[in-house]
């Protein structure tokens, strides 16, 4: 997902070209804007950390960009890609390095997992909306 700052700011032509050049497949791409109620789904896994409230609140502040990519290792590979959550420990000339501005808003989200790719890829887009 490019998260609401980086679309806001004018990133995600260069984010999907370093995802691309990065290579991976995209399988499936939705350019939305999620609610408080769907952000809050999205991160329930967190609804217990002190940022919680901060995160959906942003997460629904602005258009966001969901895609499912494909490639071998795409998870780890992916996180590599973006670098660390908090942009100032990002390796330089990862995404989050590059356009992240602070732990919050931190440009990218990647699933951090096989099984989490799943469930986050049937969270924005049915069956029939991949190819
Ligand atoms: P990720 O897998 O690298 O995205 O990191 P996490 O799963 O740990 O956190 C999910 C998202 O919550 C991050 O991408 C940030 O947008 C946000 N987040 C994580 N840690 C913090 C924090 O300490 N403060 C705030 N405000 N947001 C955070």
């Amino acid at each position: 997902m490019i998260k609401p700052d980086a679309v806001s700011n004018g990133h995600t032509g260069a984010i999907l070209d370093d995802i691309i050049k990065g290579g991976f497949n995209i399988v499936a791409l939705k350019y939305i804007r999620l609610t408080e109620d769907t952000a809050g789904q999205f991160y329930a896994v967190h609804s217990e950390r002190p940022f919680y409230k901060d995160l959906v609140s942003f997460m629904s502040s602005g258009p966001i960009v969901a895609a499912i990519l494909e490639k071998d290792n795409a998870v780890e590979d992916f996180r590599k890609l973006i670098g660390a959550t908090d942009p100032s420990k990002a390796d330089v000339g990862t995404i989050r390095n590059k356009y992240a501005n602070s732990i919050e808003a931190n440009a990218v989200h990647g699933s951090d997992s096989d099984e989490n790719a799943q469930i986050e890829g049937s969270f924005f887009f049915t069956a029939f909306e991949r190819f």
